[in-house]
């Protein structure tokens, strides 16, 4: 950390600063220029607030010099992350559509949705059992019944489930179906003890961008999990809210390279949750591939109208198929395999 002084601060004043950082357990560097003097605190800075420093009299400005988050840092490891799923690989030079309907619903309809995933070649399935909707008054999802239907019709094909865990009182129910990816919604993406709990279990992790977070925030969220011991982390784009009304959110497509850029982690995206509506999805695949992500969550729905969640922004089974052969064209123009 740095501690920037105001002009003219007394020794005492710079005293009180070292006393400050030396109390930490740190050491301290003292930079005296001309106009004013710079402490540097060397150790583990990440322990000290800068707020605690500028309460003190004479101090201007005190920042952190390194970033808050470690583990998920590119910084201290270089190489891309592969997180793999059951043999299938997620990041690195593959990339992964993750598809399936918004919400389970019955057992016949996970069978239909499952046969689509499969026919369109995508090799992991996703599917909710615990909604979280804005109304108390709309379908909240099957619960338990629901992870049961989606493990049935997923394992008729070889398919892992990727499945919201919205409840950490949930989380061993998920363990007994054997849920393969934990996904982590927008709206749960700052509740610490939930990322707490999942960073404790030895289970991939896609991590949903919080709706109105920043990329430095959701890497933070990103290190709860990692700092449990759990690495196997996603980072999933889904759009944030903006002040644009055409469409459900703004997909961030900047993200992309930004996190790649700050993170070994994989990264994908929703194309579906940012538009809100099917036919906006291929387009934001497309772009969503050509920025570098490595893999897609796609809403499918075996007969979209008839949907109980969502039905706006589902693809029938056929578009999907239409989608993945498009993609995997523009992902081996950029020298990566699809599925
Ligand atoms: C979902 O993927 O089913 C979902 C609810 O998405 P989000 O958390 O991005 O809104
Ligand atoms: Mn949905």
């Amino acid at each position: 950390m740095l501690v920037i002084m105001n002009r003219g601060a007394s020794e005492a004043q710079i005293s009180a600063v070292v006393e400050k950082i030396r109390a930490a357990g740190l050491t301290e560097h003292l930079s005296k220029g001309v106009e004013r003097t710079i402490i540097g605190a060397i150790g583990e800075e990440r322990k000290l607030e800068p707020e605690a420093f500028e309460l003190l009299p004479g101090v201007e400005q005190a920042l952190h010099i390194v970033k808050q988050y470690k583990i998920v840092a590119r910084e201290w490891h270089p190489q891309d992350s592969v997180v793999d799923i059951r043999g299938i690989p997620l990041g690195g030079n593959s990339v992964q559509i993750i598809a399936g309907p918004c919400s389970v619903e019955t057992q016949e309809q996970m069978d239909l949705a499952a046969a689509g995933v499969a026919a369109a070649g995508c090799r992991l399935m996703r599917g909710g059992a615990f909604k979280p909707r804005t109304s108390p008054y709309a379908f909240q999802g099957l619960g338990s019944k629901g992870l049961e239907y989606f493990r049935h019709a997923a394992d008729k094909h070889n398919l892992p489930i990727v499945t919201e865990l919205m409840d950490v009182r949930m989380l061993e129910t998920f363990l007994e179906w054997d849920v393969d990816v934990i996904q982590i919604g927008t709206r749960n993406m700052q509740n610490f003890d939930l990322l707490k709990e999942v960073g404790r279990v030895n289970k991939p992790v896609i991590l949903k961008r919080g709706m109105s977070a920043t990329i430095s925030e959701w890497l933070m969220a990103a290190e709860y999990i990692a700092a449990g011991g759990n690495h196997n982390i996603i980072f999933c784009e889904r759009g944030v809210r903006s002040f644009e009304t055409a469409y459900r959110n703004m997909l961030d497509v900047t993200a992309i390279p930004v996190l790649k850029r700050e993170t070994h982690l994989p990264v994908i995206v929703d194309p579906s949750h940012a538009g809100g509506k099917a036919w906006l999805v291929p387009a934001l695949s497309r772009a969503a591939v050509a920025a570098g992500a490595d893999g897609l969550l796609v809403e499918m729905h075996p007969n979209p109208c008839e949907a109980w969640c969502d039905a706006d922004q589902a693809l029938t089974p056929q578009e999907l198929q239409e989608l993945v052969a498009v993609l995997r064209q523009i992902a081996g123009t950029l020298g990566r395999s699809l599925c």
